[in-house]
C-alpha cells in the first residue's frame, strides 16, 4: 500500500554520504574483526554517551545476553516484564530465573519499593529496562543491589543519548547495553553494545564476542561470534554526525502530539522526567476505555483504516509468552497486565511530518465517545 505510516523510519545519511565512508573499506578489504571503522565508531560512541568503556556487538540482544554471561551468574534475576522479548531472553539464554516485578503505573520503568520484596537468597542481579526511554530509578536500584550485593545490568536499548543529571545514561549499573538495531534512535542497521566501568569485565565480554580467543594460538574460553563489522560500523559513524538533529526533528514531532492529546480525559501518557535530558524515543498513549469511550484495539483499527500503523508495545508481556508455558503468573505483575492491554505507542520518526503527526491525533481523537 502506498503512503504507509509505520511506527518508525530508519534514520540514514545520504547514500553519497555512507558511500564515500565505505570506500575505505575497499581500498583496505578489512570488513571485519575490529577494523578502523569499529575503533572509530566506537571512540565517538564512548565521547557522545559519556561512558567510561565500550564493547560493540552484532546486535543489542547479544550485548545483553553476553554481559550477562561474562558476570557467571547463577540462579534468578529480578525484572521487567513489560519489554522486548529480549530482555526476558537473555536471562533464560543463560541458565537463569526471571523474577517478574511489576512496573509503576507512571512511567512503566520497574516498581522499585517492589523490588526488595522479591530478592530471595537465589538471587544474583537485577535486569530493569529505561522502556521508551524512561529513565528507571537509578540510586534506589543501586542502593538495593549494594545492600543485597546484586550485579545491576540495565537494558538501555530505548535510551540512546540519554543523560540522568547531567551524565550519560550508560554510566549506571555495572553494565549497560543500547541497541543500534534500525527501528531505534541511533542505528548501525544491527548492532549494540556494552557500556561498563570494570575493564577485567570488558576483556571477558571481547573474549565471549569473539569465540573465547585470548591470543593468536590461544582460546581459553567457549565464545560466540558477535562482532559488529565494518559496514555496520560506517553506517554508525554517518549516523552518529546526524543524531543530534534527528534527535532534536523527534522532539518536534513530540510536542505536537502533546498539544493535542496531553489533558484528555482517557488518555494517559508519560510525564516529562526531572533531571532527565529525553532522547523522544517513543509516544506510547495508555486508553482507559470506561473513560476515553474507545479500547486500544478499536483506536488502533481506525488508525489502521487510514494507512497508520501504530504498535502494541510491549504487548504480550514476556511472562505470558507461549515460550513459557504458563510458568510465570501475570497476575504478580497487575500493572503490566493493565498497561500492555491498553497501551498504542504512535508513529514517531525523525522525518514524520508535523501535519501527519496532526492527522494522527484527530483520527484518535475522533474515536473518543
Ligand atoms: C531493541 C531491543 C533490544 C534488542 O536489541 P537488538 O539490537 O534488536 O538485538 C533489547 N531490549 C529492548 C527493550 C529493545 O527494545
Amino acid at each position: 500500500m502506498k503512503n504507509n505510516i509505520l511506527v518508525t523510519q530508519s534514520s540514514m545519511p545520504s547514500f553519497e554520504e555512507y558511500c564515500e565512508e565505505v570506500k575505505d573499506i575497499w581500498e583496505s578489504h578489512w570488513l571485519t574483526n575490529m577494523g578502523t571503522k569499529h575503533q572509530e565508531l566506537q571512540n565517538g560512541l564512548i565521547k557522545y554517551l559519556d561512558v567510561e568503556n565500550m564493547e560493540m556487538f552484532t546486535n543489542g540482544h547479544m550485548a545483553l545476553e553476553l554481559s550477562l554471561q561474562a558476570m557467571n551468574l547463577k540462579g534468578e534475576v529480578i525484572t521487567t516484564p513489560f519489554t522486548f522479548a529480549s530482555t526476558t531472553h537473555a536471562i533464560v539464554r543463560n541458565g537463569l530465573e526471571p523474577v517478574f516485578c511489576d512496573i509503576n503505573p507512571i512511567d512503566f520503568t520497574m516498581d522499585v519499593p517492589k523490588i526488595e520484596e522479591l530478592v530471595t537468597d537465589r538471587t544474583c542481579a537485577i535486569m530493569p529496562v529505561h522502556v521508551y526511554g524512561n529513565v528507571c530509578n537509578v540510586e534506589e536500584i543501586q542502593r538495593i543491589a549494594d545492600k543485597y550485593g546484586l550485579k545491576v545490568i540495565y537494558d538501555a536499548a530505548h535510551t540512546f543519548g540519554v543523560k540522568y543529571k547531567g551524565k550519560g545514561i550508560g554510566s549506571f549499573g555495572d553494565v549497560s547495553c543500547f541497541s543500534f538495531h534500525a527501528t531505534k534512535v541511533f542505528n548501525t542497521i544491527e548492532g549494540g553494545s556494552a557500556c561498563f566501568k570494570d575493564k577485567e569485565f570488558g576483556k571477558a565480554l571481547y573474549r565471549l564476542k569473539n569465540f573465547g580467543i585470548r591470543g593468536p594460538e590461544v582460546v581459553d574460553g567457549v565464545g560466540a561470534n558477535a562482532k559488529m563489522n565494518e559496514f555496520c560500523a560506517a553506517m554508525g559513524i554517518c549516523n552518529l554526525r546526524h543524531i543530534e538533529g534527528e534527535i532534536a526533528k523527534r522532539k518536534l514531532v513530540v510536542e505536537k502530539y502533546m498539544e493535542y492529546l496531553n489533558g484528555v480525559e482517557g488518555i494517559q501518557l508519560n510525564p516529562v522526567q526531572d533531571d532527565v535530558e529525553p532522547n523522544y524515543a517513543y509516544f506510547p498513549v495508555v486508553f482507559n476505555e470506561k473513560v476515553f469511550g474507545a479500547t486500544r484495539n478499536e483506536v488502533m483499527a481506525k488508525l489502521a483504516e487510514q494507512g497508520i500503523g501504530a504498535r502494541k508495545y510491549f504487548y504480550p508481556l514476556t511472562n505470558t509468552f507461549d515460550a513459557f508455558h504458563g510458568k510465570y503468573d501475570v497476575n504478580k505483575t497487575p500493572v503490566a497486565l493493565y498497561v500492555s492491554k491498553r497501551v498504542l505507542t504512535l508513529p514517531l520518526y525523525a522525518d514524520l511530518p508535523l501535519d501527519i503527526v496532526e492527522k494522527i491525533c484527530k483520527i484518535i481523537l475522533s474515536c473518543k465517545g
